[in-house]
């Protein structure tokens, strides 16, 4: 007999193997040298070396609930050593409680569910039930959102993470809308003198393409910088799906569980999509969950209709309890308020951040949802770097702030030209100071 080895890796080694051994996305790519993370409490993460990083982006802008939340992990526990799984086809207490909640939090009208893995094959679903039940194909989707990595949602992603997958990866029946970005109009209008000139657009694309079975929105666009949408946007959306028969398709999976300071993004404008898809905020991460919700006539449409989608470990036990936990916490903690409440505060802190610091151009969000967006030059909004950068490997600017951020004790997401502020929901008020004070030390980099 052998007996299991004692013998702890040391942090090197930890990084050492994982370089070796894993690869994926650019961020794997050369020179690739990943912290060791061993432990993480409320908004905090601690590495290999013990050293404390204040967590500003909820790490993908999906620990909402921050980390080692009591009552998620209780509830881990406790649906481990009840039921870990059973077949997607079964009830089961907890799926039926999750169903229970997300009736009183998500819009109203949206009623029946789909449980996915992720993000990514929530907008799978979507797509699937939009071409199935309009008998139409085609999707249109927007430039700069960002909608998943498998082949259908990686082909409705607007951004250039779509590059590396074409010609080959690029599903049929997707076509791209200008993105809603009032900071550096597509189509070069100034709101509000446009009338929202960008939706008149989808309209118009609408009504000269046939077979459009859905549009797919980001309510307020996540990685690709926070770009909120006037007021008018999603009613104007929301009236024009319904005048041609077309689907609108929410993508929350970023936006959603609060994030905007309200339950969901939509909620903002009152507006109910067709479909919402999300994942991320709904277990905060604790455990990979995604949710397809449409209405009651779409899902009933699936009676009678056999939807060709389906998983193992769809509705897994173990994914969904964690989900009621989250949705309850959420509730105790007033964490949808919270975010609401903190918005001016942030707000006027990126504010006065703007008007020191010469390389920023527009700072913008909702909630405790921001992004500070960065460029060389205010007049002609030239950003630092572009995608093309950031697909050849070259430097960023925004990575060497994040590195000095990181060295600093804050740990924020940059992208592109852009960084995005999204800590846990919990955040106190001095630790968003703490933050953006730290940003404040940085950004001489850019100036
Ligand atoms: N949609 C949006 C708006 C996202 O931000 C993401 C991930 O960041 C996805 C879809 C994909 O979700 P996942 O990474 O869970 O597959």
């Amino acid at each position: 007999t052998t007996t299991p080895s004692e013998t702890k890796l040391t942090s090197a080694e930890v990084v050492q193997i994982t370089k070796d051994t894993n690869y994926g996305t650019w961020r794997y790519q050369k020179g690739w040298n990943p912290l060791h993370i061993v432990d993480a409490e409320g908004c905090y993460i601690t590495d290999g070396n013990g050293k404390k990083y204040l967590d500003f982006s909820s790490q993908l802008m999906c620990m909402n609930l921050g980390h080692k939340n009591p009552a998620v992990i209780a509830s881990i526990a406790k649906q481990a050593e009840e039921l870990a799984y059973a077949m997607p086809g079964y009830a089961t207490t907890t799926r039926a409680e999750l169903s229970k909640l997300l009736l009183e939090v998500l819009p109203k009208g949206l009623n029946k569910f789909f449980f996915t893995t992720s993000g990514t094959d929530a907008n799978e679903a979507a797509f699937k039930i939009a071409r199935m039940y309009t008998g139409k194909t085609k999707i249109i989707a927007r430039y700069r959102s960002y909608h998943g990595s498998t082949s259908g949602s990686i082909a409705a992603t607007g951004d250039p993470r779509r590059w590396a997958m074409e010609p080959r990866g690029k599903g049929p029946g997707i076509i791209f809308a200008p993105e809603v970005n009032c900071y550096k109009c597509p189509i070069k209008h100034t709101y509000p003198t446009c009338g929202i000139a960008c939706v008149d657009y989808l309209e118009h694309m609408i009504r000269n393409e046939s077979d459009v079975a859905a549009v797919i929105v980001e309510p307020i666009v996540g990685t690709n910088g926070i770009l909120v949408p006037p007021s008018e946007y999603m009613p104007r959306l929301r009236k024009i799906c319904d005048e041609y028969g077309v689907l609108m398709i929410a993508d929350e999976v970023m936006a959603g569980w609060g994030r905007c300071g309200t339950w969901f993004a939509m909620d903002l404008w009152g507006v109910t999509p067709d479909i919402l898809t999300t994942a991320k905020g709904i277990t905060s991460a604790y455990v990979p969950l995604g949710l397809c919700a449409t209405t009651e006539k779409i899902g009933d449409f699936f009676q009678d209709h056999y939807f060709s989608h389906g998983h193992t470990y769809e509705a897994h036990p173990m994914t969904l309890a964690p989900a009621v936990a989250t949705i309850k916490e959420m509730q105790r903690l007033g964490l949808v308020e919270r975010a609401k409440e903190l918005e001016p505060f942030v707000e006027e802190k990126l504010q006065a951040l703007k008007a020191k610091h010469r390389s920023i151009g527009d700072v913008r969000g909702k909630g405790l949802f921001w992004a500070v967006d960065l460029v060389k030059n205010r007049e002609t909004k030239e950003p630092f770097n572009t995608y093309v950068d950031k697909v050849s490997g070259k430097p960023l600017v925004v990575d060497q702030i994040a590195g000095k951020l990181a060295a600093d004790g804050v740990m924020i997401q940059a992208w592109v030209s852009h960084i995005v502020i999204a800590p846990p929901l919990i955040v106190t008020k001095e630790e968003l100071e703490k933050g953006i004070d730290a940003l404040d030390r940085h950004l001489s980099i850019a100036d």
